[in-house]
């Protein structure tokens, strides 16, 4: 069944149902916040919960009024995201569909018909232990990267910014990190308590994030409980990691042994480009770590994840092509891609441009998925992603509902890369001479 197929046979009869509410979850422990997938806003993990169902880091009571909006055929305020994909018509497949569609069918019917109010196991999920991280990239702010925190703390916070990103790029987000190193932080003890009971027969995979989790000691701490119990588990592995420079490749791969592990890194563009994006990436070592991870062996797949910002749509097809290549070379099944739209902050977003270059981009992503469409090298899901980026950008005008009109927008696109140029120590317009002009007549407020 292809991924439209499933969306109109399985989810459409089940109005607004997606599996991800009940079987998904990414879980800061540092903050101690939850939410189902990167959509939806996080919200709190109750703390007296915790102290007795260790599954409330999971099952709390926003995500249970959630399933039971699903089951009546409403939509949660937090998913519109999907909802705005769908609504584009077009047959667009929206999140929705892939985060329902890794689970056996009788699972998503299980779900379905589950009372809302019910503790469930997950099957998927994504832990970020803290936020310690080399990087401090364009898109992202304090609450998700230590590097960030510098930034705020050295040179205060971005000023003149008047959308809804303001708040983001203000303050170092002390609320991310509630424990210092060294404190005993409840939600990490709930997380490896509920793991040693249930989570390691139920769970299928596990993928950690961060921040960078290859710099937090508790990733080790966690890759060393499946050295010392092997086969006790059967908890697929998944690593998100910048891959930058400091990341000890060796050690990881020293640490996985006879483990299936995926990859998960971020990047967008290519060259000086990806490295004003994401900053700390050396856009060479990226990808000699990428290739060495697929040349180990020891690594089921390298996914790359693209943040779809305004920034990187110049060289996007480069950085496709370039992943193409790879699949050339080690094979389809080791290397893919996800192309994820940036809503938040939303002055970064892609819908910020110009028509002309919102134009001009979406004809050179036509015309490179137009040459891949019949390659065998492509996923499916690869070639919807690409569709639906195409008619992002060709039909969405606002990044979502509360976003600020786009006077304010571009004021805040302008005001925010005039600060990261200085703090950062880069250039804008000799980095992006496509924007170069449309940059320079921004009107500031
Ligand atoms: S419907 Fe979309 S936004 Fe909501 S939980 Fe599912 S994938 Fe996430």
């Amino acid at each position: 069944m292809n991924d439209l197929e499933f969306k109109q046979q399985v989810l459409d009869p089940k109005g607004t149902f997606c599996a991800a509410k009940w079987y998904n979850a990414t879980i800061w422990l540092g903050s101690g916040q939850t939410t189902s997938c990167h959509h939806p806003p996080a919200h709190a993990i109750d703390t007296e919960a915790i102290k007795t169902n260790p599954s409330a880091i999971h099952n709390t009571v926003e995500k249970k009024i959630d399933r039971l909006n699903m089951q009546l055929g409403n939509r949660p305020r937090g998913c519109e995201y999907c909802w705005k994909i769908e609504d584009m018509g077009r047959d667009a497949v929206s999140d929705r569909v892939y985060k329902s569609k890794i689970y056996p069918i009788e699972a998503l019917n299980e779900a379905y018909t589950t009372p809302h109010q019910n503790d469930v196991n997950l099957r998927t999920l994504e832990i970020a232990f803290d936020r310690t991280c080399q990087f401090a990239c364009s898109y992202c702010n304090p609450a998700f990267s230590s590097t960030w925190v510098r930034d705020i703390q050295r040179n205060g916070p971005y000023e003149s910014l008047v959308s809804d990103g303001r708040g983001h790029f203000t303050h170092t987000h002390d609320a991310s990190q509630l424990y210092r190193f060294g404190e005993t932080n409840p939600y990490v003890e709930a997380f490896f308590q509920w793991w040693e009971t249930d989570l390691h027969r139920t769970l299928q995979e596990l993928r950690i994030t961060g921040g960078e989790p290859l710099m937090s000691g508790e990733t080790w701490k966690l890759l060393d409980w499946f050295k010392n119990n092997r086969g006790k588990s059967s908890t697929r592995l998944a690593i998100n990691s910048n891959l930058g420079p400091e990341v000890d490749v060796d050690r990881l791969l020293a640490s996985i042994e006879g483990l299936e592990v995926d990859i998960y890194t971020s990047n967008e563009s290519v060259g000086r480009q990806a490295e004003y994006i994401r900053d700390g990436l050396d856009y060479s070592a990226w990808l000699a770590n990428v290739r060495r991870l697929l040349e180990s062996n020891r690594i089921r797949a390298v996914h790359c994840m693209a943040t779809i910002n305004a920034l990187c749509l110049i060289s996007l097809p480069d950085l496709l092509t370039e992943l193409v290549n790879l699949k050339q070379e080690f094979g389809r099944e080791r290397v893919s891609f996800t192309l994820n739209i940036l809503r938040f902050p939303s002055f970064q977003s892609p819908l910020v441009l110009p028509d002309y270059l919102r134009r001009t981009f979406q004809i050179n992503l036509e015309e490179w998925r137009a040459d891949h469409l019949r390659s065998p090298l492509m996923h499916e899901h690869e070639l919807n992603h690409l569709q639906r980026l195409i008619d992002y950008l060709d039909l969405v005008k606002t990044p979502h509902s509360e976003a600020f009109e786009l006077p304010r927008l571009r004021n805040d696109f302008g005001q925010f890369y005039q600060q990261y140029d200085q703090r950062r120590g880069k250039d804008f317009a000799e980095t992006f001479p496509l924007l170069k002009d449309w940059y320079s007549d921004l009107q500031l407020q």
